[in-house]
């Protein structure tokens, strides 16, 4: 029997009754999980297996699949689903994790950040994208993946006057490297700043920075770009509910 905290990234139903999770524990990494009968009216766990659902769970490994013996709540996150905004954002921390990780790959400090960032967004009633940028940089630095400010990251150069970002390369490049990367995207004093900025910033200070809405666009396609290069996918679904919320 194995016990530890994990948060529900995913639900898929299974026959009749029962569910498929795709949890994120602090123990084990991704896992995937059976909740006999959680579909059943009476079932006791239906509040442990549903999306942003954070428990302590106790489980035993299958042949194919950990099955849930029990789930105890911590936190449902019920106030993410209050408003729309905090859905969307939370679905994309949600998918964020589950695409990139492989199963049983723990790592700590992403749970932690998780669990930090659905707290946050439980309360708040604007600035998503902002919240949702710094977010990210922490989730890529924290897989491995941290975007190199302080010079050029193919040629060492360390004048910033004229430089584009390479998610490619992931970092900035200055204009002698131009050339080796025609993806690369033009980043103005403001950009440069904003991504530095929001990158150190703890989730909970967000207010402190400032930007222009166009900057904070223009940052979110650049960061994006990085973590799909990054974790080696073309696309993920929930970015489509984000930009048609952020295009309104
Ligand atoms: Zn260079």
């Amino acid at each position: 029997m194995l016990r530890t905290e994990g948060i529900v990234l995913k639900e898929m139903r299974y026959k009749d009754t029962s569910k498929i999770l795709s949890i994120y524990t602090k123990k084990y990494g991704k896992i995937t999980a059976m909740a006999r009968g959680a579909y059943r009216p009476k079932s006791k766990i239906i509040a442990n297996t549903q999306l942003f659902s954070y428990n302590e769970y106790q489980l035993y490994k299958g042949r194919n699949f950990y099955y849930i013996n029990q789930a105890d709540i911590i936190d449902s996150f019920y106030d993410i689903r209050e408003r729309i905004e905090r859905v969307v954002y939370g679905q994309y921390m949600l998918e964020l994790i589950e695409k990139s990780m492989e199963e049983g790959q723990e790592n700590p400090k992403l749970f932690m950040l998780l669990l930090k960032g659905l707290k946050i967004l439980s309360n708040m009633d604007g600035d998503y994208l902002k919240f949702i940028i710094a977010y990210e940089l922490k989730f890529i630095s924290f897989l491995g993946y941290r975007p190199f400010l302080n010079r050029c990251v193919l040629c060492g150069n360390e004048d910033i006057n004229n430089i584009r970002y390479s998610p490619k390369e992931g970092g900035i490049i200055c204009y002698k490297c131009f050339s080796l990367d025609s993806s690369s995207i033009y980043l103005n004093d403001s950009l440069y700043k904003g991504i530095n900025e929001l990158l150190y910033i703890p989730l909970d200070k967000i207010h402190r920075v400032q930007l222009s809405a166009e900057n904070l666009k223009r940052i979110h396609e650049i960061i994006v770009e990085h973590i799909l290069y990054n974790i080696d996918r073309n696309k993920l679904n929930t970015l489509n509910f984000i930009q048609a919320l952020e295009s309104t």
